[in-house]
């Protein structure tokens, strides 16, 4: 659960959130360029306890990234936070602890590497569980950003998002596999050994398969937070869900990115790489599982892969198609069912941009397409979208995209 929250009153300005403001259509990324997915040197973070006067700091923990801390004065602190490695898409997360031996407002401010800007705007909890988010305008994206902290000798987690790691998803995971047509496996491992865990539900006799994937990109928690509901959803008690796992078989891989996720990377798996941009070459382990497991799944099995969907999150909603001229046959699916949804969201314009314009294919989506000829499309979700409609948009489109594939 995340709450709004100002904890700056010292520094007095009272923020609106961005998504309340009326702003313009998001205009969403430019197409897909190819970059070398060869492996990298990733650089690890020095594990620690740093105690600056009767303040500590510590990253000793899984999804953890805190570089260094600096006094700058009295009360201002500098948090460093550089990325596993560049060139790197600038998106710094951080996640770190901090508490006092003597009561103090302090002012922390995030500093970036060179080339980097402010993405996610700060959380903190007690437990590491419950969130609430510190209100402020992240709009301009700066170069580095300062907020106020009350620090006492109880320890407060500090992240750019709700800390969502290995461990929360692989109990996610155990957790619906205690339900009716729901069976969890580790179907591979990534390169530091990390499982990558999947999860069939419906009937695994069937020939009509789809597949859902997500966390390619460490930091994008709300991307999982929509890929959980839609799952939850698909797996759910409903007749509609009912019948849907009656006569198909869902894989869902929630984690590809383990050891990025775990290690509190920007971007990368451990090898340095952007793995949805390996999905032509495959020289990372965790694209390969996918290219591998699909191969045994779909094609040496004779079965067809109806529909795919990759979680991603972004600066605000919007789903990356397939370009309508390059699909052979039922172009009409995805856009009757994203205004199905759009129908049982009021008020809601469904933002869509076609990315795959064809040639080769460095992301998973337009792997999906190419090789097994799905529908398939990416589900992005903003940053700072609310969580509530998150998990709304969710079930509903979860409902919608069933009738349509049960029709
Ligand atoms: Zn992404």
């Amino acid at each position: 659960m995340i709450q709004k929250i100002l904890l700056g009153l010292a520094l007095g300005a009272v923020f609106q959130p961005a998504f309340a403001q009326k702003k313009p259509v998001f205009k969403g990324q430019e197409p897909i360029q190819g970059v070398s997915t060869q492996t990298r040197p990733v650089q690890k973070q020095w594990k620690g306890i740093f105690k600056v006067g009767t303040i500590s700091f510590r990253n000793d923990f899984e999804g953890a990234r805190l570089n260094g801390i600096t006094q700058v004065n009295d009360t201002l602190f500098s948090a460093l936070i550089t990325s596993e490695n560049t060139p790197i898409n600038s998106s710094p997360w951080y996640a770190f602890k901090v508490w006092s031996s003597l009561p103090q407002r302090i002012v922390l401010q995030l500093t970036y590497q060179q080339g980097s800007r402010h993405r996610y705007s700060p959380k903190v909890s007690r437990d590491g569980r419950s969130w609430q988010e510190i209100t402020a305008d992240t709009a301009k994206n700066p170069v580095s950003f300062s907020f106020p902290l009350q620090v006492t000798k109880d320890t407060l987690w500090v992240a750019a998002q709700e800390l969502t790691t290995s461990r929360h998803i692989q109990d996610w995971v155990k957790k619906l596999s205690k339900q009716p047509d729901v069976k969890a496996e580790t179907f591979a491992r990534s390169r530091e050994g990390r499982p990558l865990p999947l999860l069939r539900i419906g009937n695994p006799s069937s020939r009509k398969r789809i597949i859902i994937t997500g966390r390619q990109h460490p930091p994008e928690v709300t991307g999982h937070l929509a890929l959980k509901g839609f799952v939850e959803t698909l797996a759910g008690p409903s007749d509609l869900a009912k019948r849907l796992r009656n006569q198909y078989l869902i894989y869902v891989m929630p984690l590809l990115n383990p050891d990025g996720v775990d290690e509190g990377h920007w971007r990368h798996n451990s090898g340095g790489v952007d793995l949805n941009r390996d999905y032509a070459e495959f020289q990372q382990p965790e694209s390969r599982a996918v290219r591998d497991f699909l191969t045994k799944e779909i094609r040496d099995s004779g079965s067809q892969l109806v529909f795919g969907l990759d979680f991603h999150s972004t600066g605000d909603d919007i789903y990356y198609t397939v370009d309508p001229k390059l699909m052979k046959a039922n172009r009409d699916f995805i856009p009757a069912w994203l205004n199905n949804l759009k129908s049982r969201l009021p008020g809601y314009e469904p933002n869509v941009k076609p990315l795959y314009l064809g040639g080769p294919t460095f992301t998973a989506y337009s792997y999906f397409f190419r090789e097994y000829g799905a529908q398939s499309l990416v589900y992005e979700i903003g940053d700072q979208t609310p969580r509530p409609f998150i998990a709304e948009k969710s079930k509903v489109a979860a409902e919608e995209l069933m009738k349509l594939l049960l029709n």
